[in-house]
């Protein structure tokens, strides 16, 4: 049975997601209410500005919903401001800005520098066979990197060369899957493939 993902449609590059999950054989539907997250396996989180997604989420009543959902187990993936909101810590938050959570992981938004908006790079992603060979090119836009993780994390993948090598971009914790990049811009459709492989084996 093909799992049936939704993706946090508030703000940010939903449909990219969508098409990607779509391709990797799941169905991908759009969240914006409480009664379309009660439909879905899993969540995926989308780029964006991680402040108004936090406002969003709370307009919509989504916050406690979705925050229910994941202490519950539900499998999720965040990119970039998905990221972001999906750590239990985190640093330059603007006033007020809360997180929902999971991750036992700090998170520093902004972190990549106002001089390098954005950037790409190749990485090496544990778990994602021949990436060692083949390695994702990583797009990353005004993106956070994870300051430190926890012991119930795993690195997954860190910056390999130039002013910010060593930084840690992907991160695993069970079902929940973070990357400070966005797949979903690429065509490169591993790190869905490897998310859709976590939802399923959830079920
Ligand atoms: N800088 C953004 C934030 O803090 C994240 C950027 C992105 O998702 N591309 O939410």
């Amino acid at each position: 049975m093909s799992p049936t993902i939704g993706v946090l449609a508030l703000q940010g590059d939903v449909r990219e997601h969508a098409r990607a999950l779509e391709s990797c054989g799941a169905g991908a539907v759009p969240v914006r209410r409480a009664r379309e997250l009660a439909g879905v396996d899993a969540l995926v989180l989308p780029g964006g500005e991680s402040t108004t997604i936090d406002k969003l989420l709370r307009a919509f009543d989504l916050f406690d919903p979705v925050q229910d959902r994941l202490r519950a187990g539900m499998p999720a993936y965040g990119s970039c401001a998905g990221m972001i909101l999906l750590a239990d810590r985190l640093l330059g938050a603007a006033e007020g800005q809360q997180t929902l959570g999971g991750l036992d992981i700090t998170v520093r938004r902004n972190a990549f520098g106002r001089q390098v908006d954005s950037f790409e790079s190749d990485l090496v992603i544990d778990g994602i066979d021949g990436s060692d060979t083949q390695p994702v090119h990583a797009v990353f836009i005004r993106a956070p990197w994870v300051e430190e993780v926890g012991p119930a994390a795993t690195v997954l993948a860190r910056v390999v060369a130039g002013p910010a090598a060593g930084r840690i971009v992907a991160v695993r914790q069970g079902s929940l899957l973070a990357t400070s990049f966005h797949p979903e811009v690429t065509g490169d459709m591993r790190v869905h493939r490897l998310f859709v492989k976590i939802v399923r084996d959830s079920l």
